[in-house]
């Protein structure tokens, strides 16, 4: 027997447990995956969510050292989507069964800013009469914007916690007010007390950043109880401050296989949350995103950003499907999620099962 299969069978796994799970390598780390695979088909089955993916906007305030958006960086024409291209986006999401659209943005806090979000969740509530279900990703705002935006229909929030390690957040954030770790997590406490589906993540291969890191980052998601996680390989910028540790990076292959056990092992700890396959694990291998589902994840985001938009959009170097219109996407995820051997959950919210039981 390996010393795996009795960490495996555990009903809940200490720090120690985690960081030899995340070092597994060959017959082990197949178990490791086994397990993950058969826990996602018993709590939440082989169905995978699609979110259209509307990048709205690539005006931010901030300035986080690994993102190609930073509003330090001049390189990108600033963009803002018009309206009718946003309700374009979702009448394409609405036509086509995907049920949920993800509307995903550089940080604004500004009053426009504002009030242009609540107006199109009201229109996009009108439009597709409270049919499709809206994940926002905006960053950082008050209780008050969170509140407004719920009440105007936005069901679940996405934000990152990037890391759980406070000491390290300074590291990878100019150190001041606007990028403080401790306003993150207020801001995730207050979106669960607002009421929506609260996902959050890391990105994994940071400098600085060690296993046991990850690890305590897997132990934060299972302490706040989270209900949708989004985590991927951090792909290194050159318009960024952290490209200059770029050589100290794990190689890019160890990322993408410590990213694959991260999604396995909190599919095991959380066995009925949602769970993205991200973009950037396809940045990183072709099949990546495949591979994800095939270990856990459940959710998928197709794009649908209009092409003349996504080179402004540029996260990360190497972004996949720069030049894919919203109909190739969605036949090449098709094939992929047929390869994973699951099935699309067309017309269906997919809402977390995790919070739907919470608030049964
Ligand atoms: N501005 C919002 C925020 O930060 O929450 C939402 C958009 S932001 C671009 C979405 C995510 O992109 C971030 O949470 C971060 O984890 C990820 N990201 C940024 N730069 C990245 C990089 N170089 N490699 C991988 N992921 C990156
Ligand atoms: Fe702005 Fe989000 Fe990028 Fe930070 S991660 S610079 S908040 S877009």
């Amino acid at each position: 027997m390996f010393p795996v299969e009795s960490i495996l069978a555990k009903p809940l796994f200490t720090r120690e447990d985690i960081i030899y799970l995340l070092n597994t390598t060959e017959k082990e780390r197949l178990l490791l995956f086994e397990k993950a695979k058969e826990t996602k088909a018993a709590f939440v089955g082989k169905k995978v969510y699609f979110r259209g993916l509307i990048e709205y906007s690539n005006y931010c305030k901030k300035n986080c050292y690994y993102c190609g958006i930073r509003a330090g960086n001049s390189r990108y024409a600033r963009y803002r989507m018009t309206d009718g291209e946003v309700l374009d986006a979702v009448n394409y999401a609405y036509q086509n069964d995907y049920a949920s659209i993800v509307i995903q943005s550089g940080e604004q806090t500004n009053q426009p800013f504002v009030r242009k979000i609540e107006s199109l969740l009201n229109r996009i509530d009108r439009q597709t009469s409270g049919k499709i279900h809206v994940t926002l990703s905006l960053g950082e705002q008050s209780g008050e914007t969170y509140r407004r935006w719920f009440e105007a229909g936005a069901q679940r929030y996405l934000l990152r916690i990037e890391v759980s390690n406070p000491t390290l957040y300074p590291k990878l954030h100019p150190d001041n007010q606007t990028h403080s770790y401790k306003n993150r997590l207020e801001a995730l406490k207050t979106l669960r007390t607002v009421g929506y589906q609260v996902g959050t993540g890391v990105m994994i291969g940071l400098p600085f950043q060690s296993v046991s890191d990850l690890a305590d980052d897997l132990i934060f998601f299972r302490d706040f109880d989270i209900d949708m996680a989004g985590m991927g390989p951090y792909i290194a910028h050159a318009d960024t401050p952290l490209y200059q540790y770029r050589d100290e990076l794990l190689p890019l292959k160890s990322r993408f296989d410590l990213s694959l056990k991260m999604v396995a092992i909190l599919r095991i700890m959380m066995k009925n949350i949602n769970i993205a396959a991200t973009t950037a694990m396809q940045t990183i291998d072709p099949q990546g995103r495949e591979k994800a589902l095939m270990v856990g994840a459940n959710v998928i985001m197709p794009n649908l950003t209009p092409v003349k938009y996504r080179q402004d959009y540029l996260l990360y170097e190497n972004k996949p499907c720069l030049d894919e219109e919203a109909e190739e996407c969605k036949s090449c995820l098709e094939a992929r999620i047929h390869i994973a051997g699951d099935v699309i959950g067309y017309g269906e919210w997919g809402d977390s099962k995790h919070f739907t039981d919470r608030k049964a």
